[in-house]
């Protein structure tokens, strides 16, 4: 099924858009303030013909800015959709975040189309004019409000897909592997050693789209995309006074893949670095499996100091998939296949809603949520609202509180096993 992906800055319409093309309104969650929310798809159809829309809305703006933001969720729609629809608010004009996302597509080989929204009537029309300065095209005027347009815009949404979507995240193909960690850690050791003498680098699979920085990797008799390996390749990434680049290099890997794997020094003390990657890969929301490499460097003493900075450090993802491995000496490297496989599964997995409801009642009838404002809040119903990560929304009369929300999610791992992967619990309060 081909993938159409919207892009565009906050508060221009672009959910609204989206829950227009839907043909429905409560397809779009809202999200708790402060939840960072990635790339989410919904089935649609439009004159007979079924596709995928993948919301890219919600992303809060990183250090470098609103710009940097948007720019990179165009830079992840351009590696995989069929087709990108930037939306700008025609009655704001180009904005400098608009001008530098329409830089970013003005490279793109995956069609792109610029919606002016919030034309509400005829009188907006000439105003969108001035849009043609971004370089996409005419502009469709539409109102994703009143519905004004939309028809034409899926239209020729549908005219510009390919008749065979590009295999991608969500249609398939080979799974997506970040090989991460700081500089050092043994990053392109492995990949030599997962590519190395008995192991086949894939050139090709047939109807597969891999960019020229992404190697395709046999292991374990399945094909693995490990993405962005140019700089693990080249060595670019360990000059000095590159790390801001090696950091946003980093987070682009993150963003492209499915799964990352994260290496962390097994032979030295566990780092704020280590952290900082790990934070990326969790708001990322990406299935996640821990190397820990230089086990050859490993004696017992440092086994059971690590034991306890594991305890300690990475008590926020007791989730994760962790290996032992020796990239130098290729020591059970072959046991990051299964961990991976895992992973994925978690990632992917679905529970339906006639599941989860029964679970939930039992949850809260052993463990009801705690009062807030001298009101017990009811926790209503629960759906699982998306998958990659897998994320849930409960609907409840107020508020929950923060370890009230944990508590779920570690109910919801007991019961569901989401092993290697981020799960994400989000409230919608009803009044
Ligand atoms: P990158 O910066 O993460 O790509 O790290 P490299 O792969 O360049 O490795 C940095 C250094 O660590 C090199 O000198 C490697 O030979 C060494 N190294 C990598 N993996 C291992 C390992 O498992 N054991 C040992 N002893 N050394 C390793």
């Amino acid at each position: 099924v081909p993938t159409v992906a919207i892009v565009g800055r906050p508060n221009v319409g672009k959910s609204s858009l989206v829950n227009r093309i839907l043909g429905r309104r409560e397809a779009v969650v809202e999200d708790v303030p402060g939840v960072t929310r990635d790339r989410v798809s919904y089935d649609a159809s439009w004159a007979g013909r079924r596709f995928l829309v993948q919301d890219t809305g919600g992303w809060e703006p990183d250090a470098k800015g609103m710009a940097q933001s948007v720019a990179r969720q165009a830079e992840v729609a351009m590696k995989t959709a069929d087709a990108i629809v930037l939306v700008v608010d025609a009655t704001v004009g180009a904005t400098s975040t608009d001008e530098a996302v329409a830089k970013v597509l003005r490279r793109s080989k995956t069609p792109v189309l610029l919606a002016a929204n919030k034309v509400d009537d005829e009188r907006l029309e000439s105003e969108a004019a001035s849009l043609w300065s971004l370089g996409l095209g005419e502009p469709f005027t539409v109102s994703a409000a009143h519905g004004r347009g939309t028809g034409d815009l899926l239209d020729r949404i549908l005219e510009a897909l390919p008749e065979t979507p590009r295999e991608s995240v969500l249609t398939g193909g080979p799974r997506r592997v970040a090989l991460v960690g700081k500089p050092n850690v043994g990053k392109s050791s492995l990949m030599n050693k997962l590519t190395g003498e008995d192991r086949a680098v894939v050139d090709n699979v047939a109807g597969t789209t891999v960019d020229p920085v992404d190697e395709l990797v046999e292991l374990g008799g399945k094909i693995w995309n490990f993405v962005d390996t140019a700089g693990l390749r080249k060595k670019v990434q360990q000059s000095s006074g590159h790390e801001f680049y090696a950091s946003l290099r980093t987070r682009s890997a993150i963003e492209a893949a499915e799964v990352a794997v994260l290496l962390i020094d097994a032979s030295e003390p566990i780092t704020e670095q280590d952290q900082r990657v790990l934070t990326m890969i969790i708001e990322a929301g990406r299935a996640l499996v821990i190397a820990f490499n230089k086990w050859d460097l490993v004696d017992e003493d440092r086994r059971t100091q690590l034991e306890k900075e594991i305890d300690r450090d990475l008590s926020r993802v007791p989730w994760a998939r962790t290996v032992n491995i020796s990239a130098h000496t290729g020591r059970a490297v072959q046991k990051l296949v299964p961990a991976l496989e895992t992973a994925l599964e978690s990632w992917d997995k679905r529970v339906s809603t006639g599941q989860l409801n029964t679970w939930l009642k039992a949850v809260i009838a052993e463990t009801p949520p705690p009062m807030r404002g001298g009101r017990l809040p009811r926790v209503m119903f629960a759906t699982q609202a998306a998958t990659r990560p897998p994320t849930f929304v409960f609907f409840t009369t107020g508020f929950l509180e923060a370890g009230y929300r944990r508590f779920l999610e570690r109910k919801l791992r007991e019961a569901f096993n989401f092993d290697g992967s981020p799960v994400r619990v989000n409230v919608r309060v009803r009044e």
